[in-house]
């Protein structure tokens, strides 16, 4: 039985009720999570607010850097237990747990050493005057993560507002949070003071609903959905509390005649099937020049065949789906694709050791997907690539554009002039230019424009959301 972790010790919820645990590869129970509710929530944001200032407020950035590093070695030992816990609870093969394990290190590490570096200005004024700014914490933070990448979303959302001298309230998702309990638990072993992390599990319409609503939260960082991040944008609009808003994505993958296709392909694939295309930045629709279109779509199929979906500690190349009804939701799509005679090039295999109960889905290869259908409109967050083929530049920024999402882009090309005017042309967060990040690049300021939302997390950008800043003009004469 999992419990809450709050101020440092192990709670169960006042609800008394819990949550099924179950392992994707399987769909067996195996554990249980607390089924929270708004009032412990409240003794969260209490213990959260007693921490901030008692403790938390008087510490120098130096002395919270040292905090963060410690809690990034503690990671670091522990990569192969963190990553066995979230193999089980998200399906995830062994190479891909490993890899946010050692990616969550990876943010405190970053921002430990960007603690006491972050500073204000001072401003020239009027003749008389002196007149400075200082970055302060917001105070309380509240984190809502989804369920795709528990331990990078802690790490690059809590890591940066701890850095910025904020203590945090964290609502994992409830497919996926035995990790984050494990580790707040090794924050407090390294020294972090009770209140610093306190995490609440639960359903988002009751726990995640609290806590944007509870007038202690005084910022809430969101990564979700574009539906669920409208409705937190509601709920924090009526106490006008400021929202870091990180949403969905359709991104594109732009390939020119000219691109380096041993290089694109690999990296193409890799940005679908990662994570099982459970990815807000997976690179979901491929834009391919009408001159390499069939040539290109016949190297990618033969590539498609050859990817195995199995059990995560198989460590294929993919694992199965987080639970039953995104599996269901990826078969609606591919259904809605029959009856619009959308054609599949190819599709992966299923490997036969999968358990029948587990939540499976083959990677597909979709072609000439017409721009304005809801494959290549919405996110169906899946292994499910949609390939259409431009005619011109011009043709390839209309198309990459034609969504409500922009949160990355990836362009292959080896035209100088013409990287620049696709980087400059495309409206998304991030670009990658003869590259793909989905995911990657802890320094590199992240989140999106239009439905993806609003804010950046990642890099030292995220600091600057994690503060509000204070001007103080003194008249001295
Ligand atoms: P979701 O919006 O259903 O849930 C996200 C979190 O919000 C969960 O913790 C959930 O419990 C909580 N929640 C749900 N309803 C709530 C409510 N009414 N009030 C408060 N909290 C509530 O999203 P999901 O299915 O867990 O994750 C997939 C989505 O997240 C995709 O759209 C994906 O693109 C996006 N995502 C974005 C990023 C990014 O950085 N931009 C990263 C990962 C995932």
């Amino acid at each position: 039985m999992q419990l809450n972790y709050i101020a440092n010790a192990s709670q169960p919820s006042s609800s008394g009720l819990t949550i099924a645990v179950v392992d994707p590869s399987d769909g067996q129970t195996y554990d249980q999570i607390q089924r929270s509710n708004a009032a412990d929530i409240d003794v969260a944001v209490g213990a959260a607010r007693q921490c901030l200032e008692a403790v938390w407020r008087k510490l120098g950035g130096a002395e919270r850097g040292r905090l963060l590093m410690r809690l990034s070695l503690k990671i670091s030992e522990r990569v192969d237990e963190l990553a066995a816990i979230e193999q089980r609870d998200c399906g995830k093969p062994t190479k891909q747990a490993r890899a946010d394990a050692v990616a969550l290190a990876r943010y405190f590490e970053f921002y430990a050493g960007a603690c006491d570096k972050l500073h204000g200005e001072t401003i020239p004024y009027l003749d008389g005057y002196s007149v400075l700014t200082w970055r302060e914490p917001h105070g309380v933070t509240g984190h809502i993560i989804p369920w795709n990448y528990p331990m990078q979303i802690f790490g690059r959302s809590v890591g940066g507002a701890l850095a910025a001298g904020n203590v945090c309230v964290i609502k994992p998702a409830e497919d996926a949070c035995l990790s984050l309990i494990r580790v707040a638990q090794l924050a407090a072993e390294v020294g972090f003071p009770a209140g610093a992390i306190n995490i609440v599990t639960g359903y988002g319409h009751e726990v995640g609903d609290a806590l944007a609503r509870h007038p202690g939260i005084d910022h809430i960082s969101f990564t979700g959905s574009p539906p669920v991040g409208t409705l937190i944008q509601q709920v924090a609009a009526v106490r006008h509390c400021p929202v870091t808003l990180e949403l969905g994505g359709k991104s594109p993958q732009v390939v020119f005649a000219d691109a380096d296709l041993d290089a694109a392909i690999p990296a193409i694939i890799s940005a679908i099937v990662q994570n099982a295309g459970q990815t807000c930045s997976a690179g979901s629709r491929l834009l391919v020049d009408q001159a390499i279109y069939e040539p290109l779509l016949e190297r990618l199929g033969e590539a498609f065949e050859k990817l195995r979906v199995g059990p995560a500690a198989m460590d294929l190349d993919l694992g199965p789906l987080i639970r039953q009804s995104q599996q269901q939701r990826v078969w609606d799509f591919l259904s809605d694709a029959q009856v619009a005679n959308i054609r599949m090039v190819a599709h992966g295999k299923v490997v036969d050791e999968a358990p029948e109960s587990g939540f499976y889905q083959a990677p597909t290869l979709l072609r000439d997907v017409p721009p304005m259908h809801r494959l290549a409109q919405e996110e169906v967050f899946g292994p499910v690539l949609c390939a259409m083929s431009f005619r011109d530049e011009d043709h390839a920024v209309e198309l990459a554009n034609a969504t409500h999402f922009g949160l990355v882009a990836g362009v292959w090309t080896a035209d100088g002039a013409r990287q620049f005017r696709m980087a400059r042309r495309i409206r998304s967060g991030q670009v990658f230019i003869n590259n793909y990040g989905a995911g990657g690049g802890v320094e590199l300021p992240f989140g999106g424009v239009k439905s993806s939302g609003y804010g950046r997390e990642k890099g030292l950008e995220a600091l600057h959301g994690f503060t509000t800043l204070k001007t103080v003009a003194f008249k001295h004469g």
